[in-house]
């Protein structure tokens, strides 16, 4: 059993633009690359899991979220990047599933499927429901404050993360500090 990176999408490794429909409309955060890069060199397996309840609010359909995903991946691998897994939860907050973060469902099925050690991985995301199901998954949480004004979530995301970072490639050096892999 390895310790994984778990990983938000929107807001944490692109620009969160409200729903994201198609594949041409997705772009990474300049430092992303170079950051999760950083964790690959380091030996971590990358996991993204995503709430992506445009799924059935029918904004977009199942295969056009596999698109988008395509083209997040293709645009990591030209920086030599590999996911381990992406896992998507694409129901309604109103259907209760297990897998709509905070919910930790994404978490089990990534360890039962991977073999990873949930309580040795860590989880970035730049909301509450991210911080909140890390740490229910009993993962180290990460929050990028991303400085989203009226952040009505801030008070208990500061209470309940165990590091704030102003970046998603602060958040990556924290987490090899922690480790002991840097180099
Ligand atoms: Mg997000
Ligand atoms: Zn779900």
């Amino acid at each position: 059993m390895k310790g994984a990176v778990f990983l938000d999408r929107d807001g944490t490794l692109n620009p969160d633009a409200g729903y994201i429909s198609r594949a041409e409309d997705f772009f990474l955060f300049e430092e992303t690359p170079l950051a999760l890069r950083k964790l690959v060199d380091a030996g971590y397996p990358l996991v993204v899991v995503t709430n992506q309840s445009g799924v059935a609010r029918r904004l977009f359909s199942l295969e056009e979220l596999h698109e988008i995903h395509a083209a997040m991946e293709k645009q990591l691998a030209e920086h030599g990047v590999f996911l381990t897994a992406i896992y998507g939860c694409p129901h309604h907050p109103e259907e209760n599933c297990r897998c709509r973060k905070p919910g930790i469902g994404m978490f089990e099925r990534a360890s039962k499927e991977h073999g990873i050690d949930l309580r040795g991985s860590f989880m970035v995301g730049d909301s509450l429901v991210d911080v909140q199901a890390g740490r229910a998954a009993g993962c180290q949480t990460i929050w990028i404050d991303r400085k989203y004004p009226n952040n009505k979530d801030e008070g208990e995301i500061r209470k309940l993360a165990h590091y704030t970072a102003e970046s998603l490639m602060g958040a990556v050096d924290w987490m090899l500090k922690l480790s002991g892999r840097r180099e």
